[in-house]
């Protein structure tokens, strides 16, 4: 049978395309090319952002970087890119990385650079979502195969 499609942050495989240049490798994430075909992204890098790069953190309608510059139009360009990835291979679900502006799910940073969470989703997930892609974070992997497998 074919393996069905899912996206999945780029990080969680093991690409260091994180702003401090690492990757966030999650095993059980990787395990799941088992199962499923995985289209990896990143949408911080999609958006033209270049690795290592300030942080940045979603505040009110815009994405900010520490230093203030605005970097809304990267996120919106790498969110759209994405969605048009899951639309060209069909994915019905992501494993988007936590808690990040672009990735996040249900919780990201407040916008105070302070490590606060606030109740909201990256920008990234926000969009996917909207269109109807069922997201879960790294922490969720259960989850996924319980809806999916
Ligand atoms: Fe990982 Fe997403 Fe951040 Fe890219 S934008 S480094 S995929 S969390």
């Amino acid at each position: 049978m074919k393996k069905p499609t899912i996206l999945v942050s780029a990080c969680l495989l093991g690409v260091c395309c994180r702003y401090d240049g690492e990757s966030k490798p999650n095993a059980d994430v990787i395990k799941l090319r088992e199962k499923y075909v995985l289209i990896p992204i990143c949408p911080e890098v999609d958006g033209g952002l270049p690795t290592p790069r300030t942080p940045s953190e979603r505040v009110g309608d815009r994405v900010l970087m520490r230093d203030g510059r605005d970097v809304t139009d990267n996120y919106i360009s790498g969110a759209e890119q994405a969605l048009s990835k899951a639309e060209s291979f069909s994915c019905k679900a992501a494993i988007l990385k936590a808690r990040s502006p672009s990735c996040g799910k249900g919780k990201i940073y407040d916008g105070s650079f302070s490590g606060k969470l606030t109740d909201r989703d990256g920008v990234c997930a926000e969009l996917l979502s909207s269109r109807g892609i069922s997201i879960f974070t790294e922490e969720e992997v259960g989850k996924l195969l319980e809806k999916y497998s």
